[in-house]
């Protein structure tokens, strides 16, 4: 029975992951539905997004924790996933005797540290932390720098080569360093899995810490049968959370991510998956401690919602130092740098490639969170594809009239730079390319010439002025709202004259 409990968490947890990186490869420009309900399926977003729908998902891991220990970690996360792989993979290049695990402590204090760590930040509104240690919002980062960018490269090569059947994909803008933060941490995983299983689950990760509390709690967990137990340690060896103490007849479920390795090699039947929950055993004080432990976590878990719910009243007090936008849905810099743990979703998301993850715009705190930039395109009147993929709650979605009124921005028009001035002739561009209308052109010499003037109350600073001017150093700059708001509605006889032209308006 173990093995093909095993086969099928095996089968779960591989589709899964490959879904996730699939999402990140090709969320642009499709039906995200599927692939963005998936990602919210991950703790950290589940957490993060408990205001915006995911309590109901946030109920669901915990009971599945309450019931079944660890589970979460050896199906839904990608990161525990992508260790089991590397292990696999690396044990094929060692001896047998290299592949064996061994018992080892649990090292208490490095875990708690690490939960503490991220934990208070986000409390008093800074989710930087935990963005640097989430395993889902980490793995997004190495999809989204490492993979997808690789996959690009290899697509855009057979695209050279095969230029009438194969399209070519243009890369996401590069940032030197969110790629070598994401390099970085993949090779800190392949290095630690390679030799030590999952010991970044037991050691570094707070989910994996948080998860271990609430399984001291499970109703469903291994057991060591002492009486058809030899001590061979088969089982210890191979063990991958390296959390079973043979010698003492004991398994640290808190460490035990519920893989089925131990009962799948075990020759004996001495270790087994079994219901504890009101079964009297030698172990029964272990048993009640750990679920002595497990309330306080949910309580804490419970009061850790709470104070984040009176945190949030807050996130519309502006930030002026803020000089970044965030992507509309955002509400506020401040509720985004509470929220949003980086994972790139929205960056690998936007049609138009304008989600760049931040390298200081909005701060230290707000490293590598998403930021507009139009250099390369400007912001879709008719999208809003990133609030709709972001997991976290870290951008909210809307609908697409709400969208279309959101104040990201506000453009500032700087006449002594535009070529209407410094070169005496025609534009009008950036009126053209104004979804709204907030640019009107005024009458500006006996010449016939005409100059832009902006209404900055209808502006909802898309972009679409200051990527298409012409002028050398940029006449229109679109200034980031702290906080974001409703603008005006766009006059009715001026959205009349809206061109929908090639650039998709
Ligand atoms: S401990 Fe953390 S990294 Fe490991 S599988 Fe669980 S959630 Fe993922
Ligand atoms: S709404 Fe704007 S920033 Fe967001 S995905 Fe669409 S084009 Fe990109
Ligand atoms: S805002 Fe973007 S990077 Fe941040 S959590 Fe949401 S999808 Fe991920």
């Amino acid at each position: 029975m173990y093995k093909w409990l095993k086969r099928g968490r095996v089968i779960v947890s591989l589709t899964i992951t490959v879904l996730i990186t699939l999402a990140f490869l090709f969320f642009s420009n499709r039906d995200n539905f599927f692939f963005s309900s998936l990602l919210k399926y991950q703790f950290i977003p589940a957490l993060l997004g408990v205001f915006t729908g995911s309590a109901i998902i946030l109920a669901l891991l915990v009971l599945m924790s309450l019931l079944f220990g660890r589970l979460y970690c050896s199906t839904i996360c990608p990161l525990g996933t992508l260790q089991d792989s590397v292990w696999r993979i690396s044990s094929l290049f060692r001896s047998k005797k290299n592949r064996r695990f061994s018992f080892s402590k649990a090292n208490n204090i490095l875990r708690y540290s690490f939960l503490s760590v991220a934990a208070i930040p986000l409390l008093f509104g800074s989710s930087f932390v935990i963005s640097l240690l989430d395993p889902y919002s980490n793995y997004g980062k190495i999809s989204s720098e490492i993979i997808s960018r690789s996959e690009q490269f290899i697509h855009n090569i057979l695209s050279s080569v095969f230029p009438d059947t194969i399209f070519f994909r243009s890369y996401s803008q590069f940032i030197a360093i969110s790629f070598f933060f994401a390099l970085f941490f993949l090779l800190i995983v392949i290095f630690m899995s390679a030799f030590r299983g999952r010991l970044y689950c037991n050691s570094v990760c707070p989910v994996g810490t948080t998860l271990g509390f609430i399984s001291k709690f499970s109703a469903f967990r291994p057991v060591i049968n002492i009486d058809n137990c030899n001590k061979c340690k088969l089982c210890v060896s191979n063990c991958k959370s390296e959390c079973i103490d043979i010698e003492n007849g004991n398994i640290d479920i808190s460490r035990c991510v519920t893989c089925f390795n131990c009962m799948t090699v075990c020759k004996r039947n001495a270790i087994s998956y079994k219901l504890v929950w009101g079964i009297k055993s030698e172990n029964e004080k272990r048993v009640v401690d750990g679920r002595r432990e497990a309330l306080l976590t949910m309580g804490l878990l419970g009061s850790f919602v709470a104070a984040r719910a009176i945190g949030r009243k807050s996130s519309s007090i502006p930030h002026e130092s803020e000089n970044g936008i965030a992507p509309p849905g955002a509400i506020s810099v401040k509720n985004l740098k509470s929220n949003c743990t980086a994972c790139q979703a929205c960056v690998s998301a936007c049609p138009n490639g304008i989600i760049k993850p931040a390298t200081g715009e909005y701060g230290f705190d707000g490293l590598l969170m998403p930021v507009l930039s139009f250099e390369k395109h400007f912001c879709g009147y008719d999208c809003n594809v990133c609030a709709q993929v972001c997991p976290n709650g870290a951008l909210i979605p809307h609908s697409l009239e709400e969208k279309k009124l959101t104040q990201i921005g506000q453009v500032r028009f700087y006449k002594e730079k535009c070529i209407v001035v410094t070169d005496n002739t025609a534009c009008g561009a950036c009126d053209e390319h104004c979804p709204t209308k907030a640019i009107t052109m005024v009458t500006y010499n006996d010449e016939g010439l005409t100059i832009p003037v902006v209404d900055r109350d209808i502006c909802i600073g898309c972009g679409g002025c200051e990527y298409v001017c012409p002028a050398a150093e940029k006449a229109m700059i679109v200034e980031p709202r702290a906080v974001h708001k409703l603008a005006d509605k766009p006059k009715v006889e001026k959205q009349e004259k809206v061109v929908v032209d090639e650039f998709g308006f």
